[in-house]
């Protein structure tokens, strides 16, 4: 959700669309400027969120931010927004920050992995209440966290590990090659049995306009693509999983998303 117009509008906008939780960019998604909430902004946002019941907060951190980075300047810049963005938005009293692990380019996903634990080091104190999320991606390029295997090591790689916690994007499983259509539950006992399940504090809910396995990031609006509504309902429906926050990251505007998300509770009744 776009916090352009700021933090207490968007929770505003939140309350009309009739959901109860939702994800912010911590930053300029494509940049690295951010404004200064005001006190009345923040007091604002507070309000509505606490009159509203709203579930976890997810602050998602920019997408030009690459923590497995091997150039001095790439590196440097991710550094300062992931230890910023977690005080930030910890401030805020947001209960998570996700953030894509990043991308080798070259290196090999073994010393991207290690710059990923140094960059998250400096920036996790211990002393945070915010859970620091760790998405699973689909693979395309040389991403990192495109495997479950992969995500732990990085998770086990950290001075507190008890701050990181996992966030499972349904179309990126999905292209990465978890079957989540036809084999939900061996893919959650997959990842029960590599991570355990209860690191998983956060779902981005999304179809796939890419193929089964494809390793390509395009997210489709619920039932327009390859994963299908049926799918997507029983990730849901879950048991393991139906307490979790669910984010949308369809390609749809406010109205679109109102829509999206009263037709996913029409067919959940
Ligand atoms: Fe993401
Ligand atoms: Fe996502
Ligand atoms: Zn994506």
């Amino acid at each position: 959700m776009s916090i352009a117009d700021g933090i207490a509008k968007a929770a505003a906008n939140v309350v009309k669309m009739e959901a109860n939780t939702m994800q912010i960019f911590s930053r300029n998604p494509r940049g690295s400027g951010y404004k200064n909430y005001s006190a009345d902004e923040v007091e604002k946002f507070q309000k509505i969120r606490k009159e509203n019941h709203f579930g976890p907060l997810l602050a998602h951190a920019p997408y030009t931010m690459n923590l497995a980075s091997a150039q001095e300047k790439v590196y440097e810049f991710a550094c300062m927004v992931i230890r910023e963005d977690i005080a930030r938005m910890d401030a805020l009293g947001i209960e998570n920050i996700v953030f894509h692990p990043g991308s080798h380019t070259g290196i090999g996903a073994e010393a991207g992995v290690k710059n990923i634990i140094v960059g998250l080091n400096q920036a996790i104190t211990g002393n945070e209440s915010i859970t620091v999320l760790l998405e699973t991606m689909s693979g395309k390029g040389t991403e990192i966290g495109v495997t479950f295997e992969e995500l732990k090591k990085i998770r086990d790689g950290v001075e507190h590990p008890e701050r990181i916690g996992i966030c499972l994007d349904t179309c990126h499983v999905f292209s990465a090659g978890y079957d989540i259509v036809n084999n939900l539950e061996g893919v959650l006992s997959e990842f029960d049995r590599v991570l355990g399940l209860e690191l998983l504090k956060a779902i981005h809910l999304n179809d796939s306009m890419m193929p089964f396995g494809s390793h390509k990031d395009r997210h489709a609006t619920i039932g327009s693509g390859e994963i299908g509504l049926e799918a997507l309902l029983k990730v849901m429906e879950h048991p393991a999983l139906r307490e979790l926050p669910f984010y949308l990251e369809t390609p749809l505007d406010d109205a679109g998303h109102r829509d999206e998300i009263q037709m996913l509770k029409e067919k959940l009744k």
